[in-house]
């Protein structure tokens, strides 16, 4: 059984070990990972979605954080506040830095990301084949008016606009830089072309699972395959679970429900993406051509998580039996 599974951080890595404890063994995970989020930090290559995924299926995530690693120190980020030369509203530990200094060594030395990701990986053993969307450099910006500026309006990084702005600024766009001309990474389009079912993630519907599919080739390849296609809802009782999805919603003009998020990605018998929406018991949603279900969402823990892929690969029509 291969199964492929659109991600981006947090939410991704969390819905995957879900998706590992409900299939065989033997079954085959892929995950496509958003990489919109990386960013160049003191000459070092920041994967944020990448690493949340490696270290939580790892086993190495700080899990109260819900990013980073466990038994993090801060040593470095203190040494470079002392010289002024901090990204204050970036969190860089310790051990963590060890995971960017052997990716940017790679990189430097000509490996493709993807490549860079199997090694790392080779450490981490997620359980999962981690696939970055692309190898090439996409970076999402948005766009907004600085705050003390008059009239300036700029497009920042998305890390920037997410941790250092809480998403308070609003968005007049959202704009994957680099995606017009990027090529999916080896394998991706092989894996969605050959799986038994694609599911997405109940990641951020805009810069999470729509950045992946801003490659050009993902989108086509979603809507050509065979295999059914099933999103989970991120947005319960017209509000994301965790975290400020409301915010980039509105700046692509989707209201936050789990029913226009539904309409956003579309069905495959139209000009979308989806075969079937599963959103939670008190949400209600009508999607033209897509099969909705209510189910329990929340990953409260790894067989609530569990419970949601098994429903989520029922209604694509995979027996788990
Ligand atoms: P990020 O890259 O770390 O921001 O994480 P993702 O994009 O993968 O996932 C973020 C999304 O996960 C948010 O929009 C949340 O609403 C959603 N999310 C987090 N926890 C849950 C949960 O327990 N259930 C559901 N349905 N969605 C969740
Ligand atoms: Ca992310």
């Amino acid at each position: 059984m291969k199964v492929v599974v659109l991600v981006g951080g947090v939410g991704g890595a969390r819905f995957l070990t879900g998706v590992k404890a409900a299939l065989p063994e033997g079954a085959e995970i892929t995950a496509l990972v958003n990489t919109g989020d990386d960013v160049w930090l003191h000459g070092l290559r920041i994967c944020p979605d990448l690493d949340t995924c490696m270290y939580t299926l790892g086993g190495g995530i700080d899990t109260e954080r819900g990013w980073g690693l466990s038994g993090e120190t801060w040593r470095v980020k203190e040494e470079l506040a002392a010289y002024g030369a901090e990204a204050p509203w970036f969190g860089l530990g310790d051990r963590d830095i060890a995971t960017h200094l052997v990716r940017t060594r790679m990189l430097r030395a000509g490996y493709p990301l993807s490549a860079v990701t199997e090694a790392l990986c080779a450490r981490w053993q997620p359980g999962v084949r981690l696939l970055p969307m692309t190898d090439d450099q996409v970076e999402t910006h948005v766009v907004v008016d600085v705050p003390g500026s008059e009239d300036e309006r700029r497009a920042i990084h998305f890390q920037e606009w997410w941790i250092r702005y809480h998403a308070e600024l609003p968005a007049h766009s959202i704009v994957p830089i680099g995606a017009d001309e990027a090529k999916p990474a080896p394998g991706v389009l092989d894996a969605i072309a050959g799986a038994d079912a694609v599911l997405f993630a109940p990641s951020n519907p805009v810069v999470s699972v729509g950045t992946v599919l801003s490659i050009p080739g993902v989108r086509e390849a979603v809507r050509a395959t065979s295999a059914g296609v099933v999103g989970i809802s991120p947005i319960i009782g017209n509000a994301p679970v965790r975290g400020m999805a409301d915010a980039c919603l509105t700046a692509i003009g989707v209201e936050t429900s789990a029913e226009a998020v539904g309409r956003h990605y579309g069905s495959r018998k139209a000009d979308g993406v989806l075969d079937g929406w599963l959103i939670a018991p008190e949400d209600k949603a009508v999607v033209d051509g897509v099969a909705v279900r209510n189910v329990p969402l929340l990953m409260s823990d790894v067989d609530a998580t569990a419970a949601m892929v098994r429903a989520a690969l029922d209604l694509a029509g995979v027996s788990l039996a």
